[in-house]
This record gives C-alpha cells, structure tokens and sequence, in this order.
C-alpha cells in the first residue's frame, strides 16, 4: 500500500486538476481530512509527514479525546450530528459546524452559542435528494425558512453542505451537487446573504463535487484507508 504522504499527495493533485477543469482555482478547495475512527497516531501523522491540518470529525467523544494529544495548530471541523445536549460542550471546540439539519437544531445553536458568549460558523444541510431517512432541510422548503434562520444573531450561517444517497459511480452524484449549488445562488440572491461555502463530495465523488462548485471536500477512506465498521 502507498505511504499516507503519497496518497495524500495523490488525492490534492486530483483536486488540482478538478478544479482546472473548471476553470476555478486549487487554492478555493479546502481538503477536510475525515479522521473519525482514526486514531490519533494517524492525524499526527498526517500533519508530520503530508502537512495536514484540517481534520472533520463526527463523534464529539471521540474527537475530544484526540484533540489533546495533537498539536494546537490543527484546525478542526465538526461533520456530524449532534445530540442537542452536546452543543454546548462542542461549540468551543470546531471552527465550523457542516450539518446543522433544521431550524429546531439552528435555534438550539442560538441559545447556547448566546448563553456561552460565542458565535459559532455553521453550514446548513441540505437532503438534497429527498430521502425520508436523512437529515437536513428540504430543498423546497428552505427558502421559506431563511427568514428564521437570519434571525439567529448568534450563528453565522455561511454555506451549505450535503451528502447525496449512495450512487453506482461519481458521475450519478453530479445532479445532486448542482442542485445544492443552484440552492445557494437562488437563497443568495433573493436573501442578499452571503453563502460562499458548498461542503459537497467525499472520498468516490469530490472530484464531481469540485467540478460543480465544491469550496470544501470531505475526504476520508480515500487518504486513510477502510475505517472499522460504523456501528452507528
Ligand atoms: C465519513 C464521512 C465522510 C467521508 O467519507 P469517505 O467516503 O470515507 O470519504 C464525509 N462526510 C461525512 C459527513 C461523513 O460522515
């Protein structure tokens, strides 16, 4: 298997050239190093030996218990759920927040980001293909919702994020990545707001992603191989 350095190295040069392919600049992407699952070892290694810093995790425990052990420079991203009476012990400790999934969530991020003194950065998420079972706002019903969500002083809202259905291959994944970006311009443009971040594509489909406008990929199995099986 290749070293961690080369496949690191493997994947940015295939942003590099997604983005050329669209015209768009390399240095607009942002390559979020998924790690959950990975132990700390495997983020160190990461910054040492490819120069990573910027890590997204999904389990609030988990990632707590890493962040101690790691250089204070890495910059961490939250990419999951959280259950509402974890908020408040996560919010010091992400610079962004990608799956913010209703207005119910969004407003319990105003109390506590409120009550705490803080202002946390969040990206909403969009179930852009509808599914009963996901999480995230309705892309019909979004717009609708803005105004509420604008209210909410304390969160700044500065993009929106998806993760479409399984597909047999990338290309099947291209019209759920227009969709969210179609979203954004229309919220966009009647909210006057700005939305600059569309955190879309993953370790099958980011290259898809970026092609359509991705400013952050979210890339995990392909930089640190098969995680243990989720349960849960
Ligand atoms: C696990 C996960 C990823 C990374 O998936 P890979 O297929 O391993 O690249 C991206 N986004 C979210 C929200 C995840 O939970």
């Amino acid at each position: 298997m290749s070293s961690l350095a080369d496949r690191f190295a493997e994947i940015r040069s295939r942003m590099e050239s997604a983005a050329a392919r669209a015209g768009r600049k390399a240095g607009e992407i942002e390559l979020v190093a998924v790690s959950k699952k990975q132990p700390a070892e495997a983020l160190r290694a990461a910054f040492e030996e490819a120069g990573q810093t910027l890590f997204g995790e999904s389990r609030l425990q988990e990632a707590r218990a890493k962040q101690p052990e790691l250089p204070g420079r890495l910059r961490w991203h939250f990419i999951g759920h959280l259950q509402k009476n974890k908020i408040r012990a996560a919010l010091p400790h992400f610079e962004l927040f990608h799956g913010l999934e209703s207005l119910d969530t969004a407003q319990q991020f105003q109390r506590i980001a409120a009550e705490e003194g803080l202002l946390p950065r969040v990206l909403l998420e969009v179930n852009v293909a509808g599914e009963a079972s996901k999480f995230g706002f309705q892309p019909a019903a979004l717009p609708g919702q803005l105004e509420a969500l604008l209210a909410l002083d304390r969160l700044s809202i500065e993009g929106l994020m998806c993760i479409p259905p399984p597909v047999a291959k990338a290309e099947d994944a291209r019209r759920y990545f227009v969709a969210l970006r179609e979203l954004r311009d229309r919220l966009q443009s009647e909210a006057r707001f700005g939305l600059p971040i569309l955190s879309m594509g993953m370790s099958g489909d980011f290259e898809v992603a970026i092609e359509e406008g991705a400013t952050h990929v979210r890339v995990g199995t392909a930089l640190f191989g098969e995680r243990k099986k989720e349960e849960g």
